[in-house]
């Protein structure tokens, strides 16, 4: 909450600074119009920071809904910028003299109008371009160079244009605002690209142990070289570099599948998918590796409830065994159920360690088959509500947190059926190792 109020104040900031600055008013539409297009390049700027995975950000809202917070304020940023100049009621012509203060007209100097121009034809290609960038093909690591060089010249046209076209922003105060919130902007890449991998230079880890769990699975273990590791929560995630500089692109998501209490090794459970994950067969024991984390809110930590219900799809076991493993260890009083679900037996990784967590007491767990071999005595089906009510009674319903990591359609229909039995929002946590 206090972020999303943050949020509004800077977003309304040129708002109150304008209104501040004394200027005669105008007509109604003109500053409506102004008013679009300052908002609007407020918006472009905040969302820097909000594309740039500062833990306080991410941390307080989850990664996934920071990036789709930043989605949805991208097309919003859009929707006013393009609509600024249409609002305007326009009268062409020079500057006048009896008019300095532009009460009455409005500045046609094509300099100041063209970088404005240029952002309006280019911020709509900009943002398809994010939006389709998978279908576009490029690689990730490409897409998100372009992305932020994009953004940051698009970001200088605005800025040229507010600070030359612009009535309210030609006042000093709005001047040292555009300045303070674009060298914000600018240093928010700066931190991300420059500083955070500087640390990570001085925080080298090692590969100490990779293996193939299953088909497509790896499991993959890092040890801190040379410092004591990285202190995190059980079920949060880190951007993972194996075999490139700090300072590359080269880098992933990938939850922790190991519990804190384990040491300072960290596990992860990978799926081969593009690029990166499908060259997994290529790393070594040894190979140096970097991250940058720990990020999310997949935590259970701190949580009240009496009970612990994880339910997996997939490769989305990986932060939930780092829970249930975390919960085990530490021999945490709390009742913990897991369903893992998968489509065949053989995508099932760690089944022995499992079953050895199942014989704990206070520990369950459930696998789930879509296709199951001959002679398989577990469940079968998918995550359903006919499952969840075998599963969990009336009682847990109502008092457990629920923890969910799998497919986008699985973890949709699984939040589905727990609203349906009352299982209230702030009980349901989950991460989607997808953002679209
Ligand atoms: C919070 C989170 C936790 C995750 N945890 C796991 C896990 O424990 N195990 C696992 O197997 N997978 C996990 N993933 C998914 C994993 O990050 C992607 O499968 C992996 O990045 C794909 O990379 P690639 O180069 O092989 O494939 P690509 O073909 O290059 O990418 C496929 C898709 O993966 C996503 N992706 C790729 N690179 C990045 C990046 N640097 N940052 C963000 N998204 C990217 C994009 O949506 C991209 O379109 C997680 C994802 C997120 C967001």
């Amino acid at each position: 909450m206090g972020l999303i109020l943050l949020y509004l104040a800077v977003a309304g900031l040129p708002l109150l600074l304008s209104w501040a600055s004394n200027t005669p008013p105008r007509s109604f539409s003109n500053e409506i119009a102004s008013g679009l297009g300052l908002v609007a390049f407020a918006m472009i700027l905040v969302q820097f920071v909000l594309s740039e995975r500062f833990r306080t950000v991410s941390s307080g809202l989850g990664l996934d809904r920071t990036i789709r917070f930043h989605q949805l304020m991208a097309r919003t940023a859009l929707a006013f910028a393009l609509l600024h100049p249409f609002a305007y009621h326009w009268l062409p012509g020079p500057d006048r003299p009896w008019d300095p203060t532009r009460q009455l007209t409005l500045t046609s100097d094509f300099p100041s109008l063209i970088t404005g121009i240029l952002a309006f034809v280019l911020l709509p290609a900009f943002l398809l371009a994010a939006i389709n960038h998978d279908a576009l093909g490029y690689k990730y690591e490409r897409w998100r160079l372009l992305h932020g060089l994009g953004a940051l010249l698009i970001v200088a046209l605005l800025l040229h244009h507010a600070l030359s076209a612009g009535r309210y922003s030609a006042d000093p105060r709005m001047v040292w605002m555009w300045s303070i919130m674009a060298a914000l902007a600018v240093f928010s890449l700066i931190a991300v690209y420059g500083l955070k991998p500087a640390y990570q230079r001085s925080h080298p880890w090692r590969v100490s142990a990779i293996a193939r769990l299953a088909p497509h699975q790896w499991g993959l273990t890092i040890t801190p070289d040379g410092h004591a590791g990285l202190a995190y929560k059980a079920g949060q995630f880190v951007w993972l570099n194996i075999g490139h500089s700090p300072f590359s692109l080269y880098e992933n998501p990938f939850s922790i599948s190991s519990g804190p209490s384990s040491g300072a090794d960290m596990s992860f459970i990978i799926k081969e998918l593009g690029d990166c994950t499908s060259h997994f067969d290529q790393v070594k024991v040894g190979d140096r590796s970097y991250i940058d984390g720990p990020h999310g809110t997949l935590t259970v930590d701190g949580r009240p409830e009496p009970g612990i219900a994880l339910i997996a799809g997939g490769v989305g076991i990986a932060p939930l065994l780092g829970i249930l493993r975390d919960l085990v260890q530490t021999g945490d009083p709390r009742q913990a159920v897991l369903i893992y679900a998968n489509r065949t037996r053989d995508q099932i990784v760690f089944e022995d360690e499992i079953a050895d967590l199942s014989g704990v007491e206070g520990t369950q767990v459930f696998h789930i088959l879509q296709e199951p071999p001959e002679g398989w005595t577990g469940l079968t089906g998918v995550v359903d509500s006919a499952l969840l009510d075998r599963v969990f009674s009336d009682d847990r319903l109502s008092s457990w947190v629920f923890v969910l990591c799998g497919p986008p359609r699985m973890m949709t229909s699984v939040e589905e059926v727990l609203m349906a039995c009352a299982v209230s929002a702030d009980r349901i946590l989950s991460e989607r190792f997808q953002y679209d």
